[in-house]
């Protein structure tokens, strides 16, 4: 999943995205409202957690920006004030859910996952793909039954793929979705990645390779 945190407190926006990256999402920072749109412009967020209170173009202005434009990603909008009338007003934007400061982190992440799935097509509450399990509440992988360590990455990684079955998916989109800026953004980094991932989840293997870097788990 990937998330834009749009927010012009450093050390918070920071944090947060720390925290996101922690639970396996790939995350980008953007500190003022302009620098948010020309990146929602570029890149395919699935999830946009943004401040109300942005220089140069405010959240409530981001926001209806992104429901003019039409863009699929989903906003979660957070702001200072939490009287009804402005979380009224927030939903009204176009936000598709709004927290108020100071947010529990467990919190934030909770929601922020739960507009993630909402943002692709219903994801089943445990992913089964022959004899291997992968349980994204739990986040843990299982074969045959017998659990199998993964990073955060490879998890997620896997995740995308699986719930994605029959479906060729191009090493740019695994990109653009499993990876942040903070990466090192290169097709090499999805192959690297997939080659551990298929040597701990063992033989049979579950990920074919189709024609030129892309991939494709069967359902
Ligand atoms: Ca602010």
């Amino acid at each position: 999943m990937r998330v834009l945190v749009a927010e012009d407190h450093r050390l918070l926006a920071e944090t947060i995205a720390t925290g996101l990256r922690r639970e396996g999402m790939a995350v980008d920072v953007a500190t003022d409202g302009g620098e948010t749109l020309n990146r929602l412009e570029i890149t395919p967020y699935d999830v946009l957690v943004l401040d109300r209170g942005l220089p140069v173009l405010s959240g409530d202005e981001v926001c209806r920006q992104v429901g003019v434009r039409g863009w699929p990603v989903r906003v979660l909008m957070l702001t200072a004030a939490g009287t009804l009338a402005d979380r009224v007003g927030g939903l009204d934007l176009g936000a598709d859910d709004y927290l108020t400061k100071p947010f529990d982190f467990p919190e934030l992440v909770a929601r922020v996952r739960a507009l993630g799935r909402r943002s692709v097509a219903p994801v089943p509450p445990v992913l089964r793909v022959a004899d291997v399990e992968l349980d994204p509440a739990r986040r843990s992988v299982s074969r045959s039954g017998q659990p199998v360590t993964l990073t955060a990455k490879e998890f997620t990684l896997l995740a995308y793929l699986m719930a994605r079955p029959g479906r060729v998916v191009s090493a740019e989109e695994l990109l653009d979705h499993v990876w942040d800026e903070a990466a090192n953004p290169f097709t090499t980094t999805v192959k690297t990645t997939l080659g551990r991932l298929r040597a701990k989840l063992g033989v049979p293997g579950i990920i074919t390779t189709v024609r030129e870097g892309g991939y494709r788990v069967d359902a």
